[in-house]
């Protein structure tokens, strides 16, 4: 199968769980984004606020140092002129400067109150002083004057200055670290900020991304839900939803479209003897062949197993839809190569059209299937629904009740066709064939109503009335003295029969007939539906004595290996190998190899449909057993049998072709 490396659950998990995560992540940066531009503006906002509460120290520091300096230079112009305004100045400074240290200490903080303790010590003892000098002044003691300015005063006024130029010093390296932090703050915003918005914007294409796979994968999805995962097809829903909306489309009225249903004749078979990995390959080769023949308004889908469906929105008519029906088995002719194996693939399409049909979706894919089971019963390739097809449709279902009568009443009657053996000309076997003589109808093939026995259960009843029917004709023909075998073709159903050895050997006692003179006769496909229950059959019936043949050999697809393993005495090449021997090509070789195989398996070898001459010469140069078909005898109703048995010798005496003796 393709795909399947990630179970669909998981690879949903992950394509939800990615761009939640990214979102998330998005989430995270953009919290950290408006976090941490909030964090900076509130740290700008407090920075600020300091830096002005630190320049007001500064300012008044400032502020005290420029008052002391004017009142130095207002006191030494008192001594030196004696001016009286020099001691109003000197007065308002000293003012000034205490207001000014005044101003300072509600916002300073415990440094600025360390150094205003300081500066408002040294600044009383600055005043005490001047207050001594200028008493000294007052009382007109010059000399005592200078000697307190030069001794008291100026060194207090020397001190004063020291501690408020550190006040005011102080106060600025604050300023300056508070500016280099907000600066720092602002350098780490602007590496930051781009950064986290890069972050964001990967985060936001990547969400971007990952959402855009998920909305993919969601599309995968439902792809999945809606296409068939071998072939990639749409599969049965998507289908019907297509011919709905076929049948609907808008001016449906005037056109005409089809439901073609395509069923593999025998693929379980294929899966079984070849294994599943051949089996997949070859409806994979199918699905890309069916692909390419139709065209692109027409849908080719999946809908199980073996089973193709094809809707064809317009198609003129029924002859357009049977042209396509003969389109797609001729995709199928030709062979099939899987791993060096070349496989023979046939089907059968069953057709079905609207509006004659039906109009609804459902009731014309019931209908194509319809069409499709009859014409693989009837082998035909292809077939048109038709009500008579139809199990559900009155005719079928009074049909159905007439062969159960027919069988209790004696409608049903064997024809018989003899087994020559090629290399004496005589005829130690018939095929015992049924047919049905329809009161009101013509002698119906069993083509005709033995699928319908087979589905629905009458089988059971019709191959014991048959097994019956053919061991008293074959009593009756041993008592005359013909030393003949009767063959019994049997269903898949009966094979599967556990009770049938029982209902075989009551018969055989019944009629007195030997064991060895009852041949069953058995599909490869029949054997092949389910190949233990089969085996377990036959084994009882080989038991028992009877012999057992494989029909139709050589249109199924039984291995070798399980061939040599089955009870079987013979083995019966089907006709359609035997009447194209003489075209030449794969034909002669497959009968050529079929006689080689049953030889060496030790059984022996009946070609089936001898028409021509020419068959039997080559049957009987390649060394075949025994020769059935038209140019012997047709099937024939047992008393013409009694008749033809009469007759002396049936070989065509080769090498002549003229003369012979045929029914
Ligand atoms: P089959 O067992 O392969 O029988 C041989 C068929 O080939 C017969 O068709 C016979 O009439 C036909 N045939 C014989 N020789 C020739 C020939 O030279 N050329 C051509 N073209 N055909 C030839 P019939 O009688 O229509 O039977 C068809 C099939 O129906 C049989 O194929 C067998 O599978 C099935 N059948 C017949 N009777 C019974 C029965 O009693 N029970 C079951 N389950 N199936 C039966
Ligand atoms: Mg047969
Ligand atoms: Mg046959």
């Amino acid at each position: 199968m393709e795909q399947a490396a990630t179970p669909p659950a998981q690879r949903h998990a992950m394509g939800t769980a990615r761009p939640r995560l990214a979102t998330a992540g998005l989430a995270v940066v953009l919290a950290i984004l408006v976090g941490s531009s909030m964090g900076t503006a509130f740290a700008v906002n407090r920075a600020a606020r300091l830096v002005a509460v630190d320049s007001h120290q500064q300012r008044a520091w400032e502020e005290a140092r420029y008052q002391l300096a004017i009142a130095s230079e207002a006191r030494r112009t008192l001594l030196v002129e004696g001016e009286p305004g020099a001691a109003v100045a000197v007065t308002r400074s000293s003012e000034a400067l205490r207001r000014a240290l005044q101003a300072a200490r509600p916002t300073a903080g415990d440094q600025g109150n360390n150094h205003l303790q300081q500066a408002e010590a040294a600044e009383r003892r600055y005043q005490h002083a001047m207050e001594r000098m200028r008493a000294a002044l007052d009382a007109g003691h010059r000399d005592e004057a200078l000697a307190v300015h030069v001794n008291v005063v100026e060194p207090a006024a020397a001190e004063l200055a020291g501690v408020l130029h550190e006040g005011a010093a102080s106060e600025q390296d604050q300023v300056a670290a508070r500016v280099a932090r907000l600066g720092h703050l602002g350098g780490m915003v602007v590496l930051a900020a781009p950064a986290l918005f890069t972050v964001g914007v990967a985060l936001l294409v990547g969400s971007w991304f990952l959402l855009a796979g998920h909305e993919l994968h969601l599309a995968e999805r439902q792809h999945d839900a809606l296409h068939d995962p071998l072939t990639s097809l749409p599969n049965r829903v998507l289908f019907r939803d297509r011919v709905e909306q076929a049948v609907r489309a808008e001016g449906w009225e005037h056109d005409q479209g089809a439901v073609l249903l395509l069923d593999l004749d025998r693929f379980k078979e294929v899966n079984d003897t070849l294994g599943h990995h051949r089996g997949d390959a070859l409806l994979r080769q199918l699905a890309a062949r069916l692909r390419a023949s139709l065209r692109t308004s027409d849908t080719v889908a999946r809908l199980g197993g073996d089973e193709f469906a094809v809707l064809l929105p317009r198609v003129g008519g029924l002859d357009g839809a049977r042209a396509v029906a003969r389109k797609l088995l001729d995709v199928l002719a030709a062979p099939f190569v899987v791993e060096g194996l070349e496989l023979d693939v046939h089907g059968s399409v069953g057709v079905a059209v609207w509006p004659d049909h039906s109009r609804d979706a459902d009731e014309l894919l019931r209908r194509a299937d319809v069409a499709m089971y009859a014409a693989k019963h009837a082998r035909a390739g292809f077939a048109v629904y038709d009500a008579g097809h139809d199990p559900n449709t009155p005719r079928r279902l009074s049909l159905l009740g007439q062969l159960r009568r027919a069988i209790d009443q004696g409608e049903l009657v064997l024809h018989y066709q003899p087994q020559v053996e090629m290399r004496t000309g005589k005829a130690p076997a018939v095929e015992a064939l049924v047919r049905w003589q329809h009161p009101t109808d013509r002698l119906l093939a069993p083509g005709e109503f033995i699928p319908l026995a087979e589905r629905t259960g009458l089988i059971e009843p019709l191959t014991t009335w048959v097994v019956r029917a053919a061991l008293d004709h074959c009593r009756r023909w041993r008592d005359a003295g013909h030393d003949l075998a009767v063959a019994v073709n049997m269903s898949a159903s009966s094979l599967l029969d556990p009770r049938l050895p029982n209902r075989v050997a009551t018969l055989l006692d019944e009629t007195g007939v030997p064991p060895r003179s009852l041949i069953l006769e058995l599909t490869e496909s029949s054997i092949m539906t389910d190949p233990t229950r089969s085996l377990a059959v036959l084994s009882r019936l080989h038991g028992l004595g009877v012999r057992l043949a494989i029909d139709d050999f050589g249109t199924g697809y039984s291995s070798m290996a399980y061939l040599s393993n089955l009870p079987v005495d013979e083995l019966k090449i089907d006709r359609s190998f035997v009447s194209r021997m003489h075209t030449g090509g794969s034909h002669r070789m497959i009968v050529r190899s079929t006689l080689e195989l049953g030889h060496q398996l030790g059984m022996h070898v009946v070609a089936e449909g001898v028409e021509e001459p020419a068959a039997w010469r080559d049957l009987a140069a390649l060394g075949c057993d025994f020769a059935q078909g038209f140019l012997l005898a047709r099937p024939m109703p047992a008393p013409e049998l009694d008749a033809w048995l009469a007759q002396p010798l049936r070989r065509p005496a080769a090498p002549m072709t003229a003369g012979l003796t045929t029914a």
